[in-house]
């Protein structure tokens, strides 16, 4: 199987994390999303174990919200005592409702409004990333004012193309992220942060993409982050005491992708970097990682309940399910692959070449194209799998479709962590 909390039960139909999903589907009713907790509890152990042992004490995971961001995951988070990241108020605030203390949060964003500043300043979170010399400049400017001092990082961008599709790719020089090395600007941020008396600069940031399957691009980045900082301190005298390399591990999507073992490539990162440090002179900051999609994507998983089936003749079939593209639009945006189940045929040949589609008036509302499955019948159930990260925190009401349930498993026990979105709550806001 995909991964091990996924697999087919005496009857012929899928489980996920030891329960049966059709069960599930005609109990909570579809679009469905299932979150093994204990899944995204060992994801985060095995994170928070490498780190310590291989960057030492204190060292441990954020939590990249843009990933999955609900009350519930927050509470997770604070259990296991890891940090978090955030890019909005809205991340922010979530993660405050849900008692994770913001001094454990990293503030990120290339365009934090004055009101992001305010309220991250007065809501106390631990650190500020700060993308350019313009936010940098207001965030002293609010600091002054409200007479208070800020932990800050800067981003910067190293310029690696990590080998991964583009529309991931955001450490490269031309960027809307972070402010680069090559032209100098990193150099000046530097000083300019240096030349402020309100905030507190600690070190830099960088974050070189997205769905990376090995430590290369991680361990490049971080031979040029430590050069900088070796840099840096020639010139200015500053030593950089923490280096965030950003998030970026990949995750088994399909079983073309490789299995990944985040503590050996954690472990092969630390060995590399350590020796780097040595090599250039200087001491092992302190390092941060911001895994998102590795901690909760393949805690996911979303039920769909067949509606029409149909061929068309000299084409192809095509199976619609009651979602789509507004509780996933990750194919849509950028074809992503999905492994795609008939859930209530778990266990039959797979003989069925589809595209399985949305219901969206669109004709890009795919969910995924040429998948095999066993033939569904219209009210069968479907599954896709892997879908922790970035289907929740990106799906819309487009259609005014309502966003999905969200139902925690652990330990073989289910619990509504998030109610289905109702169209009373969909015109709430409307006057
Ligand atoms: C997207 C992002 C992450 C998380 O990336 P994943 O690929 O989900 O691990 C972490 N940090 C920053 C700054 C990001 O933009």
């Amino acid at each position: 199987m995909l991964h091990k909390n996924i697999g087919i039960n005496k009857e012929g139909r899928l489980t996920f994390a030891g329960m049966d999903v059709v069960s599930l589907a005609e109990k909570y009713g579809t679009p469905l999303m299932l979150l093994d907790e204990d899944r995204i509890r060992e994801n985060i152990r095995v994170y928070k174990k490498a780190m310590t042992e291989n960057f030492g004490e204190g060292c441990f995971p954020l939590f990249a919200s843009k990933a999955l961001c609900f009350k519930g995951v927050y509470r997770i988070a604070k259990e296991e005592g890891i940090g978090m990241d955030a890019v909005s108020v809205g991340e922010l605030y979530t993660a405050e409702a849900a008692g994770f203390d913001l001094k454990k949060a990293y503030f990120h964003g290339n365009n934090k409004t004055d009101a992001d500043i305010a309220f991250g300043v007065e809501h106390g979170v631990g650190t500020f990333v700060v993308d350019n010399a313009d936010e940098l400049l207001a965030l002293d400017k609010h600091l002054e004012k409200v007479g208070k001092k800020q932990r800050i990082l800067l981003r910067i961008s190293p310029g690696i193309d990590p080998h991964t599709f583009q529309a991931v790719v955001t450490g490269s020089v031309d960027s809307k992220f972070g402010t680069p090395i090559a032209t100098g600007q990193a150099e000046e941020i530097t000083r300019l942060a240096l030349s402020l008396k309100n905030v507190e600069l600690v070190g830099f940031h960088c974050h070189v993409g997205s769905q990376i399957f090995d430590h290369e691009p991680f361990v490049d980045a971080a031979d040029i982050m430590l050069r900088f900082i070796a840099y840096i301190r020639a010139q200015t005298g500053f030593t950089a005491k923490e280096l965030n390399l950003g998030g970026g591990l990949g995750v088994r999507y399909v079983e073309s992708h490789p299995h990944i073992d985040y503590a050996e490539v954690i472990g092969e990162m630390a060995a590399v970097i350590k020796a780097r440090a040595a090599e250039i002179g200087i001491e092992l900051p302190k390092m941060v990682l911001e895994p998102g999609r590795s901690l909760v994507a393949d805690a996911g998983m979303t039920l769909y309940t067949v509606g029409s089936v149909k061929t068309i003749t000299g084409y192809k079939n095509y199976v619609s399910i009651d979602g789509g593209m507004p509780d996933n639009p990750r194919f849509a945006l950028y074809q992503s692959p999905y492994t795609v189940y008939n859930a209530s045929r778990a266990a039959e040949e797979a003989d069925f070449p589809c595209s399985v589609v949305g219901r969206c008036c669109e004709s890009g509302d795919i969910i995924q194209e040429n998948v095999v499955i066993p033939r569904p019948q219209r009210g069968d159930t479907v599954a896709v799998a892997v879908t922790g990260a970035y289907n929740y925190s990106m799906a819309s009401n487009y259609n005014r479709i309502p966003r999905p349930l969200i139902l925690l498993i652990s330990g073989g026990k289910e619990k509504v962590a998030v109610r289905r979105e109702t169209n009373e709550d969909m015109i709430a806001n409307e006057v």
